[in-house]
């Protein structure tokens, strides 16, 4: 087993049925080996940085059917909302003056936003705030608009691939939905040159160890510049309500394979995973993640948004609680930074 995780720290190939192996196996050995070389190769790129973002989720309105998310367009007690571009701007300016430089807008699919608004909300930060990058996470959308929002400013994009899987994205999403669009999407956004992030909930429902290695395989192929994953949680008004939650030690697993066939992608210790264990942040960091994304949006916004049952939204978790969270993550000897935080290879085109 040494030999396998020495074989992915070296860059040596291993087989599907090897990284099955480690995820599954129930030797505890497992986990001290590959927190030792995540964070030794994240070190290799980062040093001991973990990358603040701050994340204003901006609307929770979705004209999508997700069967696991909380904030789905079926969900009839989901209090909806939006932020205005003032209150975006706002969020912004508050995020600035705390050193923040990489604004994060996550938000439904909501057509309320028409491209146009989105420019100009793009623009408007950037002008704003010259040295900032914005990241947007606002699902599937056309070529176009990609290019758009890119052409206004727009340096990042999240989209969650979910599952590389056809059939399991069938299993988690309804019909008008299909992992071909979600793919297609990734690749237009890299074609556009945006830094791309795709990802996938750990222990989502129907999800088997092939599916995990299919993920690693398309994302071997798409080479993306961030990866999220956190470990799937059900919410009570979803058709999910009663399935059973991710495992945060396969999550945490993930994270570090992850870092070794990765090497300087930015990844995310999640929201979700904070949720699951109090303390789940800072073991991704220890397994290999290097980014933070505190919540940087209105309470009454952040109340609103729950994907998932008890999701966290204050304290460590809040721009109220950022020394708080510095010093968590200085406890486990790693420094909170707000840089920009592009990937190390990411403007010299360096390939991992
Ligand atoms: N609408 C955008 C999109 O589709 O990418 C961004 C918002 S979406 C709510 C962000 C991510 O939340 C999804 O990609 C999904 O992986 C995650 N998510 C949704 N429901 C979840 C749940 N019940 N447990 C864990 N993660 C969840």
């Amino acid at each position: 087993m040494i030999n396998i995780i020495k074989n992915l720290y070296k860059g040596e190939k291993t087989s599907d049925d090897e990284i099955k192996y480690i995820l599954e196996s129930d030797d505890g050995s497992v986990d001290q080996l590959l927190m030792r070389y995540g964070s030794e190769t994240a070190g290799k790129y980062y040093g001991k940085k973990v990358f603040l973002r701050g994340l204003i989720e901006f609307t929770n309105y979705c004209r999508n059917n997700c069967y696991y998310c909380g904030i789905r367009r079926d969900n009839l007690h989901a209090e909806r909302y939006r932020l205005s571009k003032r209150e975006i701007l706002s969020c912004c300016k508050n995020g600035y003056d705390l050193g923040f430089r990489t604004f994060v807008l996550q938000g439904g699919e909501d057509n309320h936003y028409s491209d146009d608004m989105i420019c100009s909300i793009v623009s408007a930060i950037k002008e704003k705030f010259e040295d900032c990058a914005v990241t947007l996470s606002i699902g599937e959308k056309n070529y176009e608009s990609y290019k758009a929002y890119f052409d206004a400013g727009a340096d990042r994009y999240l989209l969650r691939h979910e599952t590389a899987n056809a059939d399991h994205y069938g299993r988690l999403h309804p019909k008008n939905m299909n992992s071909e669009n979600r793919k297609k999407c990734l690749y237009n956004l890299k074609n556009i040159g945006y830094q791309v992030g795709c990802g996938i909930m750990v222990g989502s429902p129907y999800q088997t160890m092939d599916n995990i290695i299919e993920d690693l395989h398309f994302m071997q192929e798409l080479r993306p510049d961030m990866i999220g994953i956190g470990p799937f949680i059900p919410h009570r008004d979803t058709p999910f309500g009663d399935k059973k939650k991710g495992s945060v030690r396969l999550t945490l697993r993930l994270i570090s394979v992850l870092r070794l066939m990765f090497r300087d992608v930015l990844i995310p210790a999640t929201t979700a995973l904070g949720t699951l264990e109090q303390s789940g942040r800072e073991k991704g960091i220890l397994y290999g993640a290097n980014v933070v994304m505190p919540n940087i949006s209105p309470v009454y916004a952040r109340e609103r948004y729950t994907l998932y049952d008890n999701k966290i939204y204050s304290g460590r978790e809040s721009i109220e609680g950022i020394g708080e969270l510095k010093k968590s993550i200085a406890k486990i000897g790693y420094e909170a930074v707000t840089d920009r935080g592009d990937r190390a290879g990411f403007f010299s085109g360096e390939k991992y």
